[in-house]
């Protein structure tokens, strides 16, 4: 089969490679769509939290293939499979990104998506991901059964609209909240439409560029607000009778909107990190506390949001035909880290192996 194979950073290499074979309890599964995120483009151009250095040990391995925003169609299972995950030869799935090792403390404690080993589809060789024809699924995989009515790369939006959605959780957003989301790539845009489906009473979106602002309002966005044309802080202001946002949700990457998410927040509001960001980041730590005894919080994955992920995409809620921006054949696997490095021109960019 086709497979795309990471040698290093900035050399990844389409090679042909033996169809991996099933063992008991897993299932072989034939790739429709795998999406290029945002994190495949870091790892590509050589990032420390993947390739590691002086601060960290290096996460990824090399000679595996990468890809964990996949769905696909299972063509090999046993009965074990089948009990486990409840699907069968012919179904399509999607796969948790996370393959939790189920044995240490975050795993015993219902948090997999922490999961201490920390293996993750398409970065570890005990995992491979899904730039290829087959990948395998393993017996530790979160599987879900996924609809066959929609083009693949839209369901395969399940990994990062997962993400958004465990984001907007941590947010624990009420009715009467008025939510900034900073960040209207596809990360940001799931978390509109997360926040839409809370109940949020005002979503403000942040960009730099019309058409994601554009996208944001079809995501469901109430305000959105063009950060160089636009004093954002001000504007949240204006529309909170100066308190400030109840809630801001951080998925741009940038240093500027961390600083930017702290000035904007009212008092006792509530702060979800959700980005990477390439290099530490500065800012005045004392708003936290002393000036607005703020709440601040992570997010990572998508911790039990998989299924309300794929309701979401089915419910057609979503302009996923404007958001999956490019499909392109496995062999045009450059092309597309190219097109998701050029964000101004593309949104979610597939490969249909
Ligand atoms: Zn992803
Ligand atoms: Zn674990």
């Amino acid at each position: 089969m086709k497979a795309v194979v990471v040698h290093g950073p900035e050399d990844y290499r389409l090679e042909e490679r033996p169809i991996p074979t099933a063992g008991p309890g897993e299932a072989l599964l034939k790739v429709e769509a795998v999406g290029i995120c945002a994190s495949d483009l870091k790892c590509y151009h050589g990032a420390a939290k993947f390739w590691g250095d002086e601060n960290r040990p290096a996460w990824t391995e090399p000679q595996v293939i990468p890809g964990h925003e996949f769905t696909g169609s299972i063509v090999e299972i046993d009965e074990e499979g089948t009990r486990r995950w409840g699907v069968e030869v012919g179904d399509r799935v999607v796969a948790e990104q996370i393959v939790p090792c189920w044995n240490c403390r975050y795993c015993n404690t219902g948090n997999y998506h922490m999961c201490q080993p920390h293996d993750m589809f398409g970065f570890k060789r005990r995992t491979p991901g899904a730039m290829a024809e087959y990948l395998v699924l393993p017996v530790e995989a979160l599987v879900h059964k996924a609809p066959k009515n929609l083009p693949p790369h839209h369901v395969a939006f399940a990994e990062p609209l997962s993400c958004s959605l465990h984001a907007v959780e941590r947010a624990n957003i009420a009715f009467d909240d008025v939510v900034v989301i900073a960040g209207c790539g596809p990360i940001g845009l799931g978390m509109i439409a997360g926040a839409r489906a809370k109940g949020a009473k005002t979503i403000v979106a942040l960009d730099a560029l019309p058409q994601k602002l554009a996208l944001a309002t079809k995501c469901g966005a109430d305000v959105v607000v063009n950060i160089r044309e636009e004093d954002a802080v001000q504007v949240v202001k204006d529309l909170t009778d100066g308190y400030g946002a109840d809630v801001y949700i951080e998925g741009t990457g940038h240093p500027s909107a961390v600083a930017q998410g702290l000035n904007l927040l009212r008092k006792l509001g509530t702060f979800v990190e959700y980005s990477v960001f390439k290099d530490p980041v500065s800012v005045d730590w004392s708003i936290i506390s002393d000036d607005k005894e703020l709440n601040v919080l992570g997010a990572h994955l998508g911790h039990n949001t998989w299924p309300a992920a794929l309701k979401l995409i089915e419910s057609g809620v979503l302009p996923l035909d404007e958001i999956c921006s490019h499909q392109l054949p496995l062999e045009d696997f450059q092309k597309g880290l190219d097109l998701v490095a050029d964000s101004a021109n593309s949104v979610k960019v597939s490969l249909l192996p």
